[in-house]
């Protein structure tokens, strides 16, 4: 474990970039610290990447949406990744129909360009990310946890502290926060500020041999809606499944301790996903994380910038989490090697950054904080083309939120839809709303905390 001390961002001019013997030090070395280490060492700067686990690691969130795909092509890795993970077509949701759900295909988007997405484990894939980040020529270490970040003038002080206890410091000209949803600029900095409307937390575990959606769509990720929550089916190599609970903390309140027990409770308690669970196995890999969507108030400051869970973490029910945080590391790579070129430019080219990733969080965020609302509930079990506007929303499915091409628009046309479909359903959707609100207090009363084994 990695006890990190308070961090103190101070600026004096009596450091210079000749003092640096690096040019990024990244935190962090999940998808998103990898990619942004590896873009820019690509691009020829001198980059340490410290990761305080040792790979391969478990970690959460194993369904990629289709707009990865083309980030791991320019990072080198698509093959690579392919052959570790399984084809994910879509995404189905429950609909009263003869087979019990539809399925919203990614070759259906609107400007369809990746057709899929994969289901990956998280220990191969994270691995795989870091070694190319390694590959491509930064110094990429496990093992090692960031303790102390200390801006002093142009440049930055980064205490790394190894898993012998051994501490070095190193003076570097920028610093990424990538240390996901330890948040660790956020939580020092006091930027880190809970999302009132979505305080749920999530159980979740592999299994091996449950049920698979026929044919072609076999690698589907499936979504189930229960009173106290949303289940997810995803589809893993080696017959393993995983499957998780995201539950509303009213009823969380009734675990009291029982871990397993109580996931596969909950899972009996919803008959169409136990019809798939009766002859699979539960073999390993429970966990519980708690406190579950925030936002940090600045993804930026002088000489640092977050990126990935170390921003914000939005619920995972569109599986959302891996591509932003890829995608950030990106733009972040492109805003780190402009700024190293053109300091001047930094203010400018971080209110820029923070401005896309907000627009592309809020896109998701108005979705899923209404996924469970008897509205939407109706309008993904009868989905209609109108305007295209039904392909606009497997666009959103398929992370396609941050280039236009008529999605916005649309998605747009779908909120009035809603609207309207919410006051044809008032009388159901009023309760409801009633409902998220006592949430919201119950969370606020006591919750819990962090990423932990059950
Ligand atoms: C219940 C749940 C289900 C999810 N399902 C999905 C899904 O299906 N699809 C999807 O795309 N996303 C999903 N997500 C979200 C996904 O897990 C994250 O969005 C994604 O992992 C973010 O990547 P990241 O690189 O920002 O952070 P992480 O993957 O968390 O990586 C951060 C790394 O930083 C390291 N670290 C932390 N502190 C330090 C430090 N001080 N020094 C050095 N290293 C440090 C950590 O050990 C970790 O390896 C889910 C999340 C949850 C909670």
């Amino acid at each position: 474990m990695c006890l990190v001390f308070p961090i103190l961002l101070a600026v004096s001019s009596l450091h210079s970039e000749s003092d640096c013997s690096c040019d990024v030090v990244v935190a962090g070395g999940g998808p998103a610290g990898s990619t942004i280490a590896a873009l820019l060492a690509r691009k020829g700067w001198r980059v340490r990447l410290f990761e305080k686990d040792t790979h391969p690691r478990f970690h959460i969130g194993e369904s990629l949406l289709p707009m990865s795909m083309p980030i791991l092509e320019r990072l080198g890795v698509l093959a690579e990744a392919e052959a570790i993970g399984i084809k994910k077509l879509g995404a189905d949701f429950p609909a009263a129909n003869e087979r019990g759900y539809n399925v919203f295909h990614f070759a259906r988007s609107l400007n369809a360009t990746w057709p899929h997405a994969l289901q990956v484990r998280r220990d191969q894939f994270d691995e795989l990310l870091f070694v190319n980040a390694a590959r491509a020529g930064a110094t990429a270490m496990t093992g090692h946890c960031v303790r102390k970040v200390e801006v002093l003038g142009d440049t930055v002080s980064v205490e790394v502290v190894d898993a012998g206890g051994h501490t070095e410091t190193l003076r570097t000209r920028y610093f990424v926060d990538a240390s996901g949803r330890d948040t660790l600029l956020g939580d020092r900095l006091k930027l880190k500020q809970k999302n009132p409307r979505h305080q749920s937390a999530a159980l979740f575990a592999h299994f091996r041999g449950a049920e698979l959606r026929p044919g072609e769509d076999a690698g589907n990720i499936s979504i189930y809606r229960f009173a106290h929550g949303w289940v997810w089916l995803i589809p893993l190599p080696d017959q393993l499944m995983s499957v998780g609970a995201v539950c509303y903390p009213e009823y969380l309140k009734q675990k009291k301790g029982r871990g397993t027990e109580f996931l596969l409770d909950t899972l009996r308690g919803i008959p169409e996903v136990w019809a798939r669970l009766t002859s699979a196995e539960l073999v390993g890999n429970h966990h519980a994380t708690g406190n579950y969507a925030y936002s940090c108030s600045a993804f930026a400051g002088s000489r640092w910038l977050s990126v990935g869970d170390a921003c914000a973490f939005v619920d995972p029910i569109f599986s959302s989490g891996v591509f932003l945080a890829m995608n950030s590391a990106e733009l972040g790579a492109e805003l780190i090697d402009q700024v190293l070129h053109e300091p001047h430019r930094e203010r400018a080219l971080q209110a820029r950054y923070t401005r896309t990733l907000r627009a592309g969080l809020a896109c998701f965020s108005w979705f899923i904080e209404r996924f469970t609302s008897p509205a939407m509930r109706q309008l993904f079990a009868h989905p209609r083309n109108h305007w295209r506007v039904e392909e606009a929303l497997i666009s959103l499915l398929a992370g396609d939120v941050f280039r236009d091409g008529g999605v916005r628009r649309r998605l747009l046309l779908f909120k009035g839809i809603y609207y309207l479909q919410s006051l044809v359903l008032w009388r159901l959707q009023w309760p409801h709303m009633k409902f998220l609100k006592r949430q919201a207090r119950v969370a606020f009363e006591g919750g819990t905390t962090g990423q932990d084994h059950v």
